[in-house]
């Protein structure tokens, strides 16, 4: 089973594509984490993409497509959570063709919906551990311990550099002009199901789950 995750930022894509890739024992491919990985080990694509990623803007097809193909290559005989990816309609039909030429198939697309007057206050509000990739927030979920995170332990935990409200608002758009045309995309193959993305995380994940079986 491969399956992608549609969403604005802050709809809760990546801590459903966890939760999944534990639940299912998939791979998750983010591309956001990829790419934050570049940066942070200096490679070329990393600086390149720097300051288009401070910005919100999103970085070219040409780039993520060629972290996507790496990925493929590494064949683990499990399946892919395809998250944050892809973002246009040019990496949707990359996608398929990459997928085409392994013989594998995508058996859904899950989006997770939710207005933008909430994604502002999520993102606003969320921050990272950098050990274990657990995501909180200020307010709805803040940590149970003092510093350090739940999960692992960890103190090193932080705000990412363009969960800010003029980076959102930037991201905000792409998605809107940019990702949202894939809907109708995969509508058109009939693999679309969404899914009510202000409820509790548990009961998405339900929701999301039930989705899945369909395809195990
Ligand atoms: P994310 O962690 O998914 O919110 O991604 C953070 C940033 O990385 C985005 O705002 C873009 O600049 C870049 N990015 C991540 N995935 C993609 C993608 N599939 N296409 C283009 N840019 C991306």
């Amino acid at each position: 089973m491969n399956i992608i995750f549609l969403g604005a930022p802050g709809a809760g894509k990546g801590t459903q594509a966890r939760k999944v890739s534990t639940e299912f024992s998939m791979i998750q491919l983010s591309t956001g984490d990829m790419l934050r990985e570049a940066r942070m080990s200096n490679t070329s694509t990393g600086n390149k993409v720097s300051s288009i990623m401070d910005s919100g803007e999103l970085v070219t097809d040409e780039i993520v497509i060629a972290l996507i193909e790496e990925k493929l290559s590494e064949n683990h005989g499990k399946g892919f959570i395809f998250d944050g990816f892809p973002r246009t309609i040019g990496q949707a039909i990359a996608l398929d063709r990459l997928l085409e030429s392994k013989y594998i198939g995508l058996s859904a697309v899950v989006e997770i919906k939710v207005e933008n007057k909430v994604l502002i206050d999520r993102i606003t509000g969320r921050y990272t551990c950098q050990a274990c990739g657990e995501v909180y927030h200020e307010s709805s979920r803040p940590l149970e311990t003092n510093r350090n995170c739940d999960v692992c332990g960890s103190n090193n935990l932080k705000k990412r550099a363009d969960d800010n409200e003029v980076s959102l608002r930037t991201r905000l758009k792409e998605y809107n002009d940019k990702t949202e045309p894939l809907k109708e995309y995969y509508l058109d193959k009939e693999i679309l199901y969404s899914v009510d993305g202000l409820k509790p995380i548990d009961a998405i994940n339900a929701e999301i789950n039930k989705i899945l079986m369909k395809y195990l």
